[in-house]
């Protein structure tokens, strides 16, 4: 037995029909961005496993179990003989501001505005919503004292604009804000008062967590641990009154784009780098992996991997969920074709190839048989492929220099001359 090979696990094949739903929605992104004056960018889908450490943060689910390690033989070579450690992208941020700080793009313009469309990568236990190679779509807008409530609420006003574009049915925004630095630090404290009488009720990876990264605890699905997390008592004391100011400034924002949100003191994300706004925006559609992205503001970031003083705000959407979000009715039928070409002997099929180059390099889309069959056959195929139009060629329509022409939606027929063939195809297909 020849062994037969699948994809790996938690990644998926995305075939022809589908790939026209994700065309869509890549094309639907770069129009909507586009708008609000963001350009993409492109960086490699691996990097120094570094990177990802010291942004995502060495506490982080991504960073402690997600990340996919190149093979120390492939890192070595990848990195030509270096012998540093690289890891598949798990997410989108980090990269980009390794690029903006490798470009000095903080020399070039006041504010860089980016946007991505890509694969990433972790680790994980697949199960719905939840795979090991993903895609996403993301923005980020980086810049030196860039720090500002519009542009946060400019950021989460695109996110929505984008899945009001591709019809995403229902969403809800989630907000919160985490402060500043020493704001965190003081959540994390009143967080681990309130915490520590339950601490040995805890899950082991929250036991863990307590010390290490208190946040997390928010975040963990076991039982156990969201009965504890229900009691506790969060709202914004924790803030200083700049934060405070800020987060009011944001809202106000929002509320003058008639966006609406609910506010979610709970909602702490996973990733170290956030500071003050983040959000979420969930469908009810998704079950229990009903975030359909994420973002927030990370002033420190750049700085803290070695760029300059940069303010940067930023969210990624999930395209796989975005689709389950979207349920689609049924996959689309395919591109449809301008003109199928039958060709009924050799001779036929050798004209009939010459035919294809010259229609194509009209902009006509033309597919054909590579092989001279029976009429009826090659008219199934052409019907299946949605054909507007059949060019038929045999022995007699050879001997004439003519074709016959079908009109595969009124059923009309005609022989043309093969040297008007071009013309008149444009000319009905108004090419
Ligand atoms: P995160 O970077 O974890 O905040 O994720 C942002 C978005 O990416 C999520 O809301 C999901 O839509 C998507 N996402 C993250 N991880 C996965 C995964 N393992 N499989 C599919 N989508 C994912």
């Amino acid at each position: 037995m020849v062994k037969k090979f699948s994809t790996p696990r938690g990644t998926n094949d995305i075939y022809p029909p589908q790939a026209l739903l994700w065309q869509e929605l890549e094309t639907q992104a770069r129009r909507v961005f586009v708008r609000y004056g963001y350009n993409e960018i492109r960086t490699p889908i691996f990097e120094e496993s570094e990177l990802f450490v010291r942004s995502v943060g060495q506490t982080s689910d991504i960073v402690q179990k997600q990340m996919l390690h190149l093979s120390p033989q492939g890192a070595t070579r990848a990195q030509g003989g270096a012998g540093l450690q690289l890891s598949l992208r798990p997410e989108g941020t980090a990269p980009i501001v390794r690029a903006y700080i490798q470009d000095n793009m903080d020399k070039k313009e006041q504010l860089s505005k980016l946007f991505y469309i890509g694969a990433m990568f972790r680790g994980e236990r697949p199960q719905k919503g939840r795979l090991r190679q993903f895609h996403q779509i993301g923005v980020e807008a980086i810049g030196p004292d860039s720090c500002s409530p519009y542009l946060d609420a400019e950021v989460i006003g695109l996110c929505l604009e984008f899945l009001k574009n591709i019809q995403v049915p229902m969403y809800q925004l989630k907000l919160n804000t985490l402060g500043t630095v020493e704001d965190k630090q003081n959540l994390s404290k009143k967080l681990r008062q309130q915490l520590k009488p339950f601490k040995s009720e805890l899950c082991p990876d929250c036991q863990n967590r307590f010390d290490r990264n208190v946040f997390r605890i928010l975040d963990c699905k076991q039982k156990a641990c969201r009965q504890i997390v229900a009691k506790l008592k969060l709202d914004y004391t924790h803030l200083c009154e700049a934060s405070r100011e800020y987060y009011r400034k944001v809202k106000e924002c929002l509320d003058s784009l008639n966006i609406r949100f609910e506010e979610d003191p709970g909602m702490v994300r996973g990733l170290d780098y956030y500071t003050q706004t983040v959000f979420e925006v969930c469908s009810p559609a998704l079950g229990s992996q009903d975030a359909l992205g994420a973002g927030g503001r990370y002033d420190n970031l750049v700085a803290q991997l070695g760029g300059p003083q940069a303010d940067a705000v930023g969210f990624a959407l999930g395209l796989e969920r975005i689709l389950l979000a979207r349920e689609e009715p049924q996959t689309p039928s395919g591109q449809s074709l301008d003109v199928f070409l039958v060709s009924l002997d050799e001779p036929s099929l050798a004209g009939n190839f010459k035919l294809a180059q010259t229609l194509r390099q009209q902009d006509i889309v033309v597919d054909m048989s590579f092989k001279p069959a029976s009429v009826k056959s090659q008219m199934r195929t052409a019907n299946k492929k949605k054909a507007r139009f059949v060019v038929i060629v045999g022995q007699e329509e050879q001997r004439q220099g003519i074709v016959t022409l079908k009109d595969m939606q009124g059923g009309h027929q005609q022989q043309i001359a093969v040297d008007h063939c071009e013309q008149a195809i444009k000319r009905i297909l108004n090419k």
